[in-house]
């Protein structure tokens, strides 16, 4: 756990949050400020800054992280699709220091880049 770390403090409970799927190396809740009717954050419990920073070691988790978005996103019925965001570092828009997949659905999603 890093102790200034947001997303450390969510997993550890010191900062409430809407958990949706929890293993032994994943936690999954609720964004804060949804930009779809279902916006989860796929974390790794391990602290990992950001994709930058994976690598043979650490990249386990990522694989855990994907293994628990397709779970969860059958528990939340989004049969017909849905999209894993990950931003990483200043120009990619991250925010939160701790590395996370945004899974985003419940509707059709418009706004693409790619
Ligand atoms: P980023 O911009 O780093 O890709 O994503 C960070 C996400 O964390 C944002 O979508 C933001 O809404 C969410 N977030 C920030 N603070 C909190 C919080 O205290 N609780 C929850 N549940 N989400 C948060
Ligand atoms: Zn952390």
């Amino acid at each position: 756990m890093k102790d200034d770390c947001l997303f450390c403090k969510i997993i550890a409970g010191e900062i409430p949050s809407t958990k949706v799927y929890e293993d032994e190396t994943v936690y999954a809740f609720r964004d804060i400020n949804p930009q779809a009717p279902v916006h989860i954050l796929v974390v790794p419990k391990e602290h990992v800054c950001c994709a930058r920073a994976i690598d043979e070691t650490n990249s386990q988790l990522v694989a855990k992280c994907f293994e628990a978005i397709a779970k969860i996103a059958k528990a939340e019925g989004l049969d017909n699709g849905y999209r894993v965001i990950n931003n990483c570092g200043e120009d990619g828009g991250q925010t939160v220091m701790h590395l996370h997949f945004h899974l985003l659905g419940g509707l059709k999603l418009s706004e693409k880049m790619v």
